[in-house]
Parts: structure tokens; C-alpha cells; sequence
């Protein structure tokens, strides 16, 4: 059976996690914590990177930072990760889902300044596939709007935008390094980047469980105390040192995915030309990391019987994301009211499978396996 997923590993994850191990500080913010701030903070030129125990948490300290209150709304897809709309639901949100578009599963733009209100706080981009979003525009609905822009860039890393690395044009961003992103932290982690410097004392605080610790630890208050809201957003050391052993091959990591994803490109490209298949689009100004590989097939139906026969043939492929607004929790906290996209696209995709070193055979023979259901 080809996995849908295999965590990557490069080789040195062993070495520092011992390292770490070995180290008489395995709690937060050691030396391996330092080294991947560090490295962030150069790598993409952001004024502030924060590890964070998942993305989810550092979606979590976005909306703290951006003080969102009861009743205030957030826009977002709907087609994303309940992450997203959590975050700011935890924090008395109402979520305005807007609708996507085809081409890249992207928010679509050009519906979003007719969903702003006066209670409107914030839009949270999702780059779907670490393809960016039309950052531009958004960036000036949000400047006449005086609101916040969230990058969620879980599956953003490496990823750019007219040349940006993506979570750095918003006021904030985040990265997941779960064990399904391109580069993890040991299964679970996560990053906030701060761009708007207004926000990284009190992010310091918030992710030490609202305590000035670490302005305590650089000499600058003589005894740490409680003075904020906050929670327990730091992960350990270990975590650092894995992610580490990850940043130190950043590139070979990104090279090898963009590899993978052209041959399936180039090797599918005629399911598409015969009508069968559509392959994801990349717009001009985006570059993106190989993240996904994803193809849309007809319809529900067409999807429910690929998967299966995939399964059938030794290939575990997956689709995603029921669309928030449909969901249990979705239908409570949020609303999209124009629909044209997000469900009849979500429910056409397929995910292939891909993972740092998954070799030319694996996906061979995924295509192999398409071209068979296909008949061609
Ligand atoms: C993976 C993912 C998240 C959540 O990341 P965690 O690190 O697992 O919390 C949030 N948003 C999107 C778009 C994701 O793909």
C-alpha cells in the first residue's frame, strides 16, 4: 500500500534531538528554540518568529493579539481547517465565510470587501496548497478598512508571493509543522511571525502563560509575574531540535517535493488535455512549496469511486476539508451566502500521495492507477 503521508526526515533530527536530550534545558525557548528563531527571522526577514506548539495555537495567540471580542467578525474560507475558525471563535467571533475560488481553492478576493461590515475585525487568508492568496488587494481591503490581516500559511513555508515569503505580508502569519506540513517539529508545532512589531512584547507574554518572563530573563523586569492573559504556547526542546535538523535542509526538502509535483504534473497532463482531470493552477506571482499535489475530478460521485479504486490498487489517496460552513459547529458560529464554489469544488478533489522522498515508482504508480480508472 502507497501511504498517503510520511513525515519527513533528513538525517540530523537524531543528533540534535539527543543533543537536546543531553542539554540540561528541555523546557522552551533553549538553544534549539534560538536557532530556528533565528533562522526564520533571516529566512524570511520578519521582524519577529515565535515557535508555537501547534499552528493552531499560534492562530490562537493571533486572536488574542488582535483583541478579538464578543461579537466582533472575522471573514475566512470556509473550505480550510476548523483551526482557522476556532481560533477566533474561542474568542466570541462570528465567522463570515466567503466563497473560494476555482482555480486555486484560494479565498476568492473579489467577494471579500462586500462582506465587511462594522463589526468586521479581521480577514484570515488561507493559502490553500502554499499557493498565496491575491495578497495585494487584500491587503488594501483591509488598509481602507483599518483591519487585520491573518495569514494562516500553515502549509505556507518557502512558499512566496510577488517575491514575499508567505506569512509575511500580513500583520501576522502562521506555519504548522505537523507531521502532514513539509517540514516538522516532530509531528506536532507550529510558528507565529509577527510583522507588525507593535505586537511582539505582549506575543512574548501571551505564549508564557501571560507572565513577563522573558523580558525577565533578558535582565529587563527584576522578578517575573503575572500580567496578561496567556497559555502554555511554547513548545519544548526536542521539538526545536527536530525542526531543526529540518531548516538546516530547508532547500533539499522544497527541491525534492517540486520534483515530485512536476512529474505528476507532466504525467497527468494528458487526463487533463482529454477532459477527464483538472491539475492545480499556480497564478503568475505565486511560487509555491509542492505542498499538495491535487487533482479535480467530475463530481461527488466520480470522486467517491476513484478513491475507492485507488484503495483497490494499493493507493491510499485522500480529499479534505467538508467545508466549515456546513459542518456541526459551523452552522452555529458562522455563515457563507454565496456558495458557488466552495462545495461543488471541494467535492471534486483528490489528493494524491507525497512525501520528502517518495521515489518516481510510488508516483508512477499512482498515475498508473489513475490512467487504468480512466482507460486511457
Ligand atoms: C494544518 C493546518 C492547520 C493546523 O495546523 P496544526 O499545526 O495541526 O495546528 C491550520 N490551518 C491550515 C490551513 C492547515 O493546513
Amino acid at each position: 500500500m502507497i501511504p498517503f503521508n510520511k513525515p519527513p526526515l533528513t538525517g540530523n533530527e537524531q543528533q540534535y534531538v539527543l543533543q537536546a536530550m543531553q542539554s540540561s534545558k528541555i523546557s522552551g525557548d533553549g538553544q534549539f528554540t534560538q536557532k530556528c528563531h533565528q533562522w526564520f527571522e533571516k529566512e524570511l526577514g520578519c521582524k519577529k518568529a515565535l515557535l508555537t506548539t501547534s499552528c493552531t495555537h499560534a492562530l490562537e495567540m493571533a486572536a488574542i493579539l488582535i483583541d478579538i471580542q464578543e461579537g466582533d467578525e472575522v471573514i475566512m474560507p470556509s473550505y480550510t481547517f476548523v483551526s482557522t475558525a476556532n481560533a477566533f471563535v474561542l474568542r466570541g467571533a462570528k465567522i463570515v465565510f466567503v466563497d473560494i475560488r476555482p482555480d486555486t481553492m484560494n479565498i476568492d478576493e473579489t467577494l471579500i470587501e462586500q462582506s465587511v461590515t462594522d463589526k468586521t475585525k479581521a480577514i484570515v487568508p488561507v493559502h490553500y496548497a502554499g499557493v498565496s492568496c491575491e495578497m495585494d488587494l487584500i491587503m488594501d481591503i483591509a488598509n481602507r478598512h483599518n483591519l487585520f490581516v491573518i495569514e494562516d500559511a500553515a502549509q505556507g513555508m518557502m512558499s512566496t508571493y510577488k517575491g514575499k515569503p508567505l506569512g509575511t505580508i500580513g500583520h501576522l502569519g502562521t506555519f504548522s509543522f505537523h507531521e502532514t506540513k513539509n517540514y516538522t517539529s516532530g509531528g506536532e508545532g507550529g510558528l507565529l511571525i509577527i510583522n507588525d512589531e507593535r505586537f511582539i512584547d505582549r506575543a512574548e507574554i501571551i505564549r508564557e502563560k501571560g507572565t513577563n518572563r522573558s523580558l525577565f530573563f533578558r535582565g529587563m523586569v527584576d522578578k517575573y509575574s503575572w500580567v496578561d492573559i496567556g497559555s502554555s504556547y511554547l513548545p519544548n526542546e526536542l521539538s526545536a531540535a527536530y525542526l531543526w535538523g529540518q531548516l538546516e535542509k530547508a532547500d533539499e526538502i522544497n527541491q525534492d517535493r517540486l520534483e515530485t509535483w512536476q512529474y505528476y504534473y507532466e504525467n497527468l497532463k494528458d487526463l487533463e488535455d482529454k477532459g477527464f482531470i483538472v491539475l492545480p493552477s499556480t497564478p503568475n506571482e505565486c511560487v509555491h512549496n509542492a505542498h499538495m499535489f491535487y487533482i479535480k475530478v467530475k463530481d461527488l460521485k466520480e470522486r467517491t469511486d476513484i478513491l475507492k479504486f485507488l484503495v483497490d490498487n494499493g493507493v491510499l489517496a485522500v480529499f479534505h476539508y467538508v467545508p466549515l460552513h456546513s459542518s456541526e459547529a459551523g452552522l452555529k458560529f458562522g455563515e457563507l451566502s454565496n456558495n458557488k464554489y466552495t462545495t461543488k469544488e471541494s467535492e471534486r478533489l483528490i489528493r494524491l500521495p507525497i512525501w520528502h522522498k517518495i521515489t518516481q515508482k510510488e508516483c508512477q504508480n499512482v498515475i498508473d492507477v489513475l490512467l487504468k480508472f480512466y482507460v486511457i
